[in-house]
Parts: C-alpha cells; structure tokens; sequence
C-alpha cells in the first residue's frame, strides 16, 4: 500500500484548498472522494434516476468509470464533469446518493484501489474511519459553521448567503447522521480547527506530522 494522508471533515472546512497543497508539496496524488459521489449523483439525475434507489443506484455505482486528472478534473465515462458537479443541486443529492450502502461500498472499493498503487491525498467523510483506516496520517479538518459558509459563498456567488447555510447544514446533518460510514472523527486522527488559520497555517500544521509518522526523520520530507 502506498503512503495515504485522509483528511475528513464537515463541508467548507477547507479540504480540497489543503489536501492540494500538501498533494502538490509531497508529490501525491490529490483525490478527492466527494466528486466520485457527486458524479454518480449527477449521471442519476442526467438520466431521471431516483437518487435514494438503492438497487438502480448500486449498478450505477458499479458500472460508473472516473477518472481523476491533474486540475481537479473529472471524467465520468470518458466525458469531463469537471463543472456540472459543482453545484448546489448536485451536492445535495451527492449526500443522499451516499447515505446508500451499496453505492459506498462501490466507491471505496475504488478509491482503495487507488491508494493501494499510489502514494496519496484523499479528502472526504470516511477516508480515516472506513476507506484506510490504516493511514499513517489522518486529519479531522473542522471549522466554526460560520467561517464555513462564508467560504462557500465565495466560491458560489449566485447562491444567496442564507440558502447556502441551509444547505450546508442539511448536508452536514445528513452526512452526521447516517447508518452507513457516517462523518466522524476516527479515534486516532489530529483534530484541526481551521476557523482562523490561513490555508498555508494548515498546511504546515500537516506537514509536521508527516514528517514524524512517514519520513521517520530519514526521509527528505
Ligand atoms: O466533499 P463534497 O462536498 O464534494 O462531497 C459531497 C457529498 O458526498 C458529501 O456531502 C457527502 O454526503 C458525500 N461524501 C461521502 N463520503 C466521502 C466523500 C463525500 O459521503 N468520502
């Protein structure tokens, strides 16, 4: 198995800024688990799929090729997706479609597969407690509600503010909430409140506990 830092934690928390900064410095591979579950949501609603079937959404799952490429792009059967699951709408069912066992149970398999040729970064909600839970480095990434949705209002300026936060936390408490793999901090991770640090604060927070639990002081961390 290659090396995995997980890092999970509440939407807007600042995931995918930090899990690709560190990809980058260390020369991982960034995955992030959230577009797999937001493209086979996606691929349902295309095709007029109830998102909570979970026998249609179980071969769904199966059957979807993603592909994830340098840029945060993502090819969902060979076609780039990349923009169309960024949405409000698609997050929303992203967090339905993932209440499905089955579907999770598609998707890690997945993304074990490709941690288990690769030296990565995966962000998501389980990556710690489900998907590896043999990582050497796992992070809870947490951030006061507030701060998270104005981060998100920065990213999605045609949302207003108040909707946004509604939709935040009907996720979150989605997420939270489920029987399956719900969004937990695993016993062994580092919680990190990221409310008022910068991104590169973070970072470097991260890169101090690779460099003890992976270089072993050996390493050129
Ligand atoms: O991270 P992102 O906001 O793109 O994730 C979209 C949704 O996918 C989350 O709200 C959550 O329901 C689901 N998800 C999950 N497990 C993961 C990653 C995402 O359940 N590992």
């Amino acid at each position: 198995m290659g090396h995995v830092i997980a890092i999970d934690g509440p939407a807007g928390a600042g995931k995918s800024t930090i899990a690709r900064g560190l990809a980058e410095k260390l020369g991982y591979i960034y995955i992030d688990s959230g577009a797999m579950y937001r493209a086979v949501a996606m691929w349902a609603l295309s095709m007029d799929i109830a998102v909570d079937d979970p026998v249609k959404m179980e071969q769904l799952a199966l059957a979807a090729e993603i592909e994830m490429l340098p840029g945060r792009r993502i090819l969902l059967n060979g076609e780039d997706v990349s923009d169309r699951i960024r949405t409000a709408e698609i997050a929303s069912a992203a967090s339905r479609v993932a209440a499905l066992g089955p579907v999770r149970r598609a998707l890690v398999a997945k993304q074990r597969e490709i941690g288990e040729k690769n030296n990565v970064v995966m962000e998501g909600r389980d990556i710690g407690t489900v998907v590896f839970p043999a990582a050497r480095v796992k992070i809870f990434l947490d951030a006061d509600p507030v701060e998270r949705v104005r981060r998100r209002a920065a990213e999605q300026p045609d949302i207003a503010p108040g909707e946004l936060a509604t939709q935040i936390a009907d996720r979150d408490r989605r997420d939270r909430q489920r029987a399956e793999s719900p969004l937990v901090q695993a016993p062994d991770a580092v919680y990190l409140d990221s409310t008022a640090l910068t991104a590169e604060q973070v970072e470097e927070e991260i890169l101090k506990l690779v460099r003890a639990r992976i270089s072993n002081g050996k390493g050129a961390l």
